[in-house]
């Protein structure tokens, strides 16, 4: 951490008392259900300060109304026809295996992917989305080959072959992203996902990642079935190489579901900057000792954790709780709210009332996330300094 001093005691002016609804937190975590109520009713916010976002994605986050508009110009017939029913098949209740959780992609995916005008919108809402939500500036991933129907083995989501490439696929949330930036004044960046069982698109994203990297796509990911690990699969390990040599940022999603070695794995062999989830670290003591002391970064979802059926103990032991007791670095985060019918604020919620995170703890989280974001140096240096002074914090070292 840079900070030394605070100019003044930090109080509880942004930390506001729980909502005083009951949950029962192995069901709703976030304390919401199906009444779609971030769209309904203005929710009490728990940390009402500017907050940095790192572990989101798109094709995670789309509205419903959007998936309904889009259907409906394309002709393409769902099982629902409102948002209530489109939510009763896409969001969770109750915690699933993560397989399941993965399934859920295939009720829309196939509606948004291979159009033009669809992606460019859910890129720009997601921006909207995120500034109402108090994000200043987000890092969100998604999978290119996932939303094309061209230039791409196989065609996913069984659409017939189109003209839409990833290369297109990418101009087009860059430009989503970009639209949404200057309509609603926040930072918005992308990180292009490879997915471990389809190695043969990998080489492709590093690509990506380089052409567009002045161009919004700050970093390359890994997400996917962890079981599938690199040696099987060396194409992501030459992905992750090409990264390394081109300066291209790093994170994988390792040790949600999967055990410790694959963060292992994810650092040693694919040289990650950040881990994504990566809550497994703590079964290999000498690992997350090692890895608290190079201050690797770990982008945590409580919410999603839960309802993927990653973490199935009560959030009052979750590793989440480890990670701030030993002030290790790490950022909060939804992932896929969306599905999760969550919001940022929903995952703040759930770490404050049953994890005891404080207002003081919610700022420095979000200066480690901004000190961990893939911004370039002096992008990095204002994001901090404009956390600093929202926080009330005088920074006394530089960046
Ligand atoms: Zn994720």
């Amino acid at each position: 951490m840079y900070i030394s001093a605070t100019r003044a005691a930090i109080g509880l002016s942004g930390l506001r008392a729980p909502l005083l609804r009951s949950v029962c937190t192995s069901r709703l975590p976030g304390g919401r259900g199906l009444s779609m109520m971030a769209e309904n009713t203005p929710e009490e916010v728990v940390f009402n300060q500017p907050k940095i976002e790192l572990h989101v994605h798109l094709d995670g986050a789309i509205r419903l109304q959007t998936i309904l508009d889009v259907a409906k110009r394309r002709n393409i017939k769902l099982q629902a026809s409102t948002k209530e029913e489109l939510a009763g098949i896409i969001t969770l209740q109750e915690p699933f295996t993560l397989t399941r959780f993965l399934d859920k992609f295939a009720v829309y995916m196939h509606v948004v992917a291979g159009d033009r005008a669809a992606i460019k919108r859910i890129a720009y809402e997601f921006v909207e989305d995120k500034a109402k939500e108090g994000v200043i500036y987000v890092e969100v991933r998604y999978s290119p080959h996932l939303l094309a129907n061209a230039k791409v083995h196989p065609i996913p989501w069984n659409q017939k072959g189109g003209e839409l490439t990833p290369d297109d696929v990418v101009q087009l949330v860059n430009e989503g992203l970009r639209e949404g930036e200057r309509a609603f004044k926040i930072k918005a960046r992308s990180i292009l996902c490879c997915m471990r069982h389809m190695p043969k698109w990998s080489m492709d994203v590093v690509e990506l990642c380089k052409k567009y990297r002045n161009k919004g796509v700050v970093a390359i990911d890994l997400a996917g079935d962890e079981s599938l690990n690199c040696e099987a699969y060396p194409e992501h390990r030459k992905a992750y190489e090409e990264a390394v040599r081109c300066g291209i940022h790093r994170t994988v999603h390792a040790g949600e579901a999967g055990p410790a070695s694959v963060v292992r794995e994810a650092v040693e062999v694919l040289k990650a900057e950040r881990i994504g989830h990566g809550y497994r670290t703590l079964d290999d003591k000498a690992l997350y000792k090692k890895l608290l002391a190079q201050k690797m970064h770990f982008e945590v979802c409580p919410i999603s954790s839960k309802l993927t059926g990653a973490w199935n103990l009560e959030f009052t032991e979750h590793p989440i709780i480890t990670f701030m007791k030993d002030k290790a670095n790490y950022s909060l985060n939804t992932d896929d709210p969306l599905i999760l019918n969550s919001t940022l604020n929903d995952d703040y919620r759930t770490a404050h009332t049953h994890m005891g995170f404080t207002e003081e703890e919610f700022k420095r989280l979000n200066i480690c996330s901004a000190e961990s974001c893939f911004l370039p140096d002096k992008e990095k240096r204002e994001l901090l300094n404009t956390l600093h002074a929202a926080y009330g914090l005088i920074q006394t070292t530089a960046f």
